[in-house]
């Protein structure tokens, strides 16, 4: 059994009420652990030692700054294989796939902050008289990061990353249902020798915990990535104490194929966009919007590959698909496959366990991936963000229709669209109610671009200088050069 602890002020400590939260191994579905079920002192705890660490971590060299975080990108390189295990544990993806992406993503977002901070500059603007105008950006002091279960340490130090590059002291709270992997990071920065109460991280529920750390009036800033519902709740209690707040929400991404798209290319990235992780990615695209010509192909293909995924224990080499993360988000999943077809959606493949498990992996929570039709863009299934291996497809004639069901839903996070027309490629782009679009490909990311959704997907940009920008306050500072000059 492994037993997680709170990381305040360098210390590794239970929660001050000694309870605790069940770790599932959905894979499985049995506790492999416990992590702490935090609570409003611990929170205090949390925030005090990050409020006394504050001086001198925001007073430090950037170099000096950048050892520490460069250290801990190292170490989790060093660490990789354990860590994708950890991942794969806790979250039930193909321990491959943690090793493929998660993990080295994880140290790739400690490097790329702490290198674009030495790139990060203020603006000046001289004026007609030759005073000076120039801009410095300050750390904000004590900054929250909260994050959810899907990518776990990727979306952990993607937050944390820029928030210490900056100056900041953290405290920063994972998803209770994937927390290992968080804790494990905490061993790494107590390695690195990172001074205590830099950063603390907390483990407990978002009812409770969270809840306490978004409200406390030292934390300056939360950057957030979960559910439009969260979102809108912390937003609600920041609003009213005007803390900044960067939200990385939920989606219902339109995956946009037009005849004349490389047709290869296409299908085997919409493989990809759509079951990558379980379907478990914010940015998968899980409405499929198809140009009648090649509809009928397009399915015959889609529904072929989809059926020769192996879904199957995140161990096994040949699974492609893991295990859905807990017993709740199954359930829901397949609740909403029972909606479709009471909406009158038809099941082309998927919707079922899988029949082919080995006995030590009968009880995890497993589902074929899903391609359902017959569905149009108004109805639920269409509507609500599911979040799991399940897509939709339907047809279109024109490009103003297709716009038209891309942008119908509330969410707007990020959209593919596939097209050999590169003044479609262009106009489509800019039409589309979208933070994100990628065009003849899928998430391909380069740490550099602005990272976010517009509508109920997102508020603020995370990614490149955007989040060190959410992480430090602008001052500008006006020299007057001629002193005899009159007012
Ligand atoms: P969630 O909103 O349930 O939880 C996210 C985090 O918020 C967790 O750490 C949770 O404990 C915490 N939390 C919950 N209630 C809180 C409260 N009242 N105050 C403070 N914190 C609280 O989301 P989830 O189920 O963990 O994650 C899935 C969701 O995340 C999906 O909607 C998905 O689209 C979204 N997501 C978005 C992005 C993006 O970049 N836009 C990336 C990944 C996941």
């Amino acid at each position: 059994m492994k037993v997680l602890r709170n990381y305040i002020n360098g210390q590794f400590q239970d929660a001050s009420k000694g309870g605790t939260i069940e770790l599932i191994d959905p894979s499985k579905n049995i506790v492999y652990g416990t992590a702490p079920d935090s609570g409003e002192e611990d929170v205090l705890n949390a925030i005090n030692a990050a409020k006394s660490a504050f001086p001198i971590w925001s007073s430090m060299s950037i170099e000096k700054r950048n050892h520490y975080l460069n250290k801990i990108a190292d170490l989790i390189d060093e660490k990789a294989d354990m860590l994708a295990k950890a991942e794969s544990l806790d979250n039930g993806k193909p321990i491959k796939l943690a090793a493929r992406v998660d993990i080295p993503r994880a140290s790739s977002n400690m490097r790329f902050f702490t290198n674009a901070i030495l790139q990060f500059n203020g603006e000046n603007y001289l004026m007609a008289d030759g005073s000076v105008n120039y801009t410095v950006r300050d750390p904000l002091g004590v900054v929250s990061c909260i994050s959810p279960w899907n990518l776990p340490l990727y979306l952990f130090t993607w937050k944390i990353a820029p928030a210490l590059a900056a100056g900041n002291t953290v405290v920063a709270k994972p998803s209770e249902v994937t927390p290992l992997t968080a804790f494990l990071f905490t061993e790494i920065c107590k390695e690195a020798g990172l001074p205590d109460g830099v950063l603390n991280v907390v483990h407990g529920y978002g009812h409770t915990l969270g809840n306490s750390l978004v409200k406390h009036d030292t934390i300056k800033a939360i950057s957030f990535t979960g559910s439009t519902r969260t979102g809108g709740i912390i937003a609600q209690s920041a609003a009213a104490l005007f803390k900044k707040v960067s939200l990385e929400m939920g989606g219902k991404n339109p995956n946009i194929i037009f005849a004349d798209c490389d047709y290869d290319k296409m299908l085997a990235t919409t493989l990809h966009s759509s079951f990558a992780n379980q379907g478990e990615i914010c940015l998968c695209g899980s409405r499929i919007l198809v140009e009648e010509s090649i509809y009928d192909q397009f399915l015959n293909d889609f529904v072929a590959k989809t059926k020769a995924l192996k879904v199957g224990p995140p161990d096994l080499s040949s699974s492609k698909i893991g295990a859905i993360v807990s017993e709740d988000h199954y359930n829901k999943i397949r609740s909403y496959v029972q909606l479709a077809q009471e909406e009158g959606g038809r099941i082309e493949c998927g919707g079922t366990r899988p029949d082919d498990l080995p006995e030590t992996h009968q009880q995890g929570f497993y589902l074929l991936p899903t391609i359902i039709t017959g569905l149009d863009q108004q109805c639920r299934t269409n509507q609500e963000e599911i979040f799991g291996p399940v897509v939709t497809v339907e047809s279109f004639k024109t490009e103003t229709e297709a716009l038209e069901k891309a942008n119908a839903t509330k969410y707007g996070l990020s959209a593919s669209l596939w097209t050999s027309n590169v003044h479609r490629a262009h106009r489509f782009s800019r039409s589309l109610e979208s933070g994100i679009v990628w065009v003849n490909t899928w998430l391909k990311r380069d740490l550099r671009t602005p990272f976010g959704g517009v509508k109920q997907s997102g508020v603020g940009r995370e990614g490149g200088f955007d989040a060190l920008r959410f992480f430090t306050e602008v001052k500008n500072i006006c020299i007057q050069v001629n002193t005899d000059e009159a007012l």
